[in-house]
């Protein structure tokens, strides 16, 4: 069988796995079949929630569109239906307003749709959201991090729902939430879907969109996020690295102690309930972090991220294996041996075995799905990412733990003693 058409079956038999489309659309480029190559790009754009890979199919589909307008004088004629070729015309303009939109941060901002999206009803419960035509994630997609769900139920999303209940009660709602732990596991993806729980615009804030090197104007960036946030609200500003901005003070210059001041400034000038506007934070070093950003109204609530347990890992294992075409796995066994593997460590298990499948089947030309055995196999060669963290961390415990800040972490480290 020819590589197309069995990656045309693959996408027949899993057609929400955008990365069979952006295959299927690789093969088909590599073909020259470039009207066909850009639809597959396109449909695969639409099912991506993966930020990474939708990356990497609009810069294929911009390449695929490019040699498509080259030859579009003989495309043209081979293309009867002049819908599909209106509608291939509409999906490279938008990849195009896609990528342009990624390029500019404070563009990407502008573009976002004004309309509210939370519905302030109080007690009701939620409903779904979808953001600008994309599904937006929830805290079903989420596995594990029970105790952070229901803190952050408690805390960011039921004053969204009950203006009333806090105003009644004098309860201002500010101060943001600072999430800590080793990378990879799940601290913006929490976050992330937070915003869809609370059917609110999502603002993810990284200290290179606020950075210039002239003066003033990194404060002036950092206020105008701010202003944003709550000119589109209700919105959800997250700042990732946060070290990064509130780097402890001792160590910085006047010109990033006058950045966190305005952070800190920006912070506490926000209630929650009426501005409709929450902040949210992670660091994978909390150590690092400004003390004064820790302070009550500001990030107040420290929460420790720890690596997914047994039962979360199982359930990561079912969420990314899902839509894949694949036998019934043996996630409990996966499970067992994964200990200490952040959800993207297992991300990048399930990836890594698809490719091994998907190598075999293009050498022996016989299909099958992806078996238990396949990603044991990856297992094999594989660390958890998370241990050098965990050790780094056990120093800070043993001999910076003044004010109990990781007592947390302390307490996951004392039940892992003998592994880390
Ligand atoms: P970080 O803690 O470094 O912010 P991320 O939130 O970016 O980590 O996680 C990386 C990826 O790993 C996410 O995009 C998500 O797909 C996956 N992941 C991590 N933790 C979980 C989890 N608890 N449930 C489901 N997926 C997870």
């Amino acid at each position: 069988m020819d590589k197309v058409k069995w990656l045309q079956q693959m996408v027949e038999q899993s057609p929400t796995d955008p990365q069979a489309h952006y295959w299927l659309g690789k093969e088909l480029a590599e073909n020259d079949r470039w009207l066909e190559a850009v639809q597959s790009y396109s449909t695969g754009i639409s099912l991506c929630t993966d930020d990474t890979l939708r990356m990497e199919i609009i810069i294929e589909l911009t390449k695929a569109s490019v040699q498509m307008q080259q030859t579009t004088s003989t495309e043209c004629h081979k293309v009867d239906d002049v819908d599909e070729m209106i509608e291939t015309e509409k999906a490279i303009a938008a990849s195009a307003e896609e990528l342009h939109e990624r390029e500019v941060a404070s563009e990407e901002i502008e573009s976002i749709d004004f309309t509210p999206r939370l519905k302030v009803i109080d007690g009701e419960a939620p409903k779904k959201a979808v953001k600008k035509g994309k599904e937006q994630i929830t805290f079903a997609d989420v596995a594990g991090l029970d105790d952070l769900k229901k803190t952050i139920n408690l805390r960011i999303i039921s004053p969204f729902y009950n203006k009333g209940l806090f105003a009644k009660f004098r309860k201002k709602v500010g101060g943001g939430v600072l999430l800590y732990g080793p990378p990879g596991c799940g601290k913006t993806f929490i976050a992330k879907a937070t915003a869809g729980e609370c059917k609110a615009n999502f603002y993810p804030v990284h200290i290179t969109d606020i950075l210039s090197s002239y003066t003033g104007e990194s404060e002036q960036n950092l206020k105008s996020f701010f202003d944003k946030a709550r000119f589109q609200r209700p919105s959800i500003m997250f700042f990732d690295e946060v070290d990064t901005i509130g780097y402890s003070r001792s160590h910085s210059s006047a010109n990033s102690r006058s950045l966190i001041n305005t952070f800190l400034t920006e912070m506490e000038g926000i209630d929650t309930s009426t501005d409709e506007v929450l902040v949210m934070a992670a660091t994978n070093t909390p150590w690092d972090v400004d003390n004064a950003l820790k302070r009550p109204g500001r990030f107040d609530r420290l929460i420790f991220v720890a690596p997914p347990d047994k039962k979360a890992r199982e359930q990561i294992f079912k969420l990314k294996l899902a839509g894949r075409y694949a036998e019934e796995i043996d996630v409990a066994m996966l499970a067992a041996q994964t200990e200490f593997f952040s959800g993207a460590d297992i991300e990048n298990v399930i990836e890594l075995a698809t490719e091994n499948v998907l190598a075999e089947i293009l050498i022996t030309g016989d299909e099958r799905p992806i078996m238990t055995e396949d990603l044991l196999h990856v297992l094999e060669e594989l660390k958890p990412s998370t241990l050098e963290w965990l050790r780094t961390a056990k120093n800070y415990v043993k001999y910076a733990n003044h004010a109990g800040l990781y007592n947390d972490i302390e307490k996951y480290l004392r039940l892992h003693a003998r592994s880390i």
